[in-house]
């Protein structure tokens, strides 16, 4: 199926509070100008040089998702423009944020990853490190960051069991930090390809969706 039947599908197909990425890393700059005539304006990149390579060629009205993991030397790529950085796994990558978004005078919106899955490889916090981080107040200090919610990435299995309790757990733990954050934290983003329906049961309102849209990426990710 083409890009434009795949995007036109899934727009109707997703529940109205469920924002749709498309998850364009490695896909060349036709691939996304393609969704975008069908309307999408929202895409996810992995890798900061090439989102930002994008991003210069590309409609400035797309919004632009960092969401692979980032090292704290590459943020100033991304850090004029990016609309939201999924991936932030750690306090030092914070900290580096909040300094690459002071020179640009933004207050960048972030997700914070979490570890849920069964495999060792996955990036992101345990939840108990991210917890006791939170409750360290140190966050609060980074007056150039909003934390708008976690991205969490569920096992690598086929078993729906494993990767629904997998969903449950970054639910559970998005609804604990809720209070503590206020409105506007407002995302859970989960949810891919193969597993994004289930993800939207159990209360996601983001799915990064790429290999559905713009088929099998030609490099493999790390
Ligand atoms: C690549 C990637 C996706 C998209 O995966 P698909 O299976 O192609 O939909 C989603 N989230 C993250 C963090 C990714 O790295």
């Amino acid at each position: 199926m083409s890009i434009t039947t795949q995007i036109v599908h899934l727009r109707s197909s997703l529940p109205p509070h469920v924002e749709l990425v498309a998850v364009s890393k490695t896909h060349p700059v036709e691939a996304i100008e393609e969704a975008y005539q069908a309307g999408q304006r929202r895409f996810g990149e992995s890798r900061p040089q090439e989102l930002k390579a994008k991003y210069e060629v590309l409609p400035k009205d797309i919004c632009w998702h960092m969401i692979g993991h980032l090292q704290t030397n590459k943020i100033k790529y991304i850090a004029p423009f990016v609309t939201l950085i999924e991936s932030v796994d750690s306090a030092r990558l914070c900290e580096a944020i909040e300094r690459e978004a002071a020179k640009c005078d933004r207050v960048i919106d972030i997700l914070l990853e979490v570890h849920v899955a069964a495999e060792a490889s996955k990036t992101g916090w345990e939840p108990t490190e991210l917890i006791a981080y939170i409750e360290s107040g140190a966050i609060d200090a980074l007056t150039h960051l909003r934390v708008r919610g976690i991205m969490g990435i569920a096992s690598n299995t086929d078993d729906e069991a494993v990767i629904r309790a997998d969903f449950d757990h970054l639910h559970h733990l998005y609804q604990q930090l809720q209070p503590r954050f206020g409105s506007s934290f407002d995302t859970l983003s989960m949810g891919m390809s193969d597993d994004y329906p289930l993800a939207i049961a159990c209360g996601s309102t983001s799915v990064r969706i790429g290999s559905m849209i713009f088929g099998e990426r030609s490099y493999p990710q790390p």
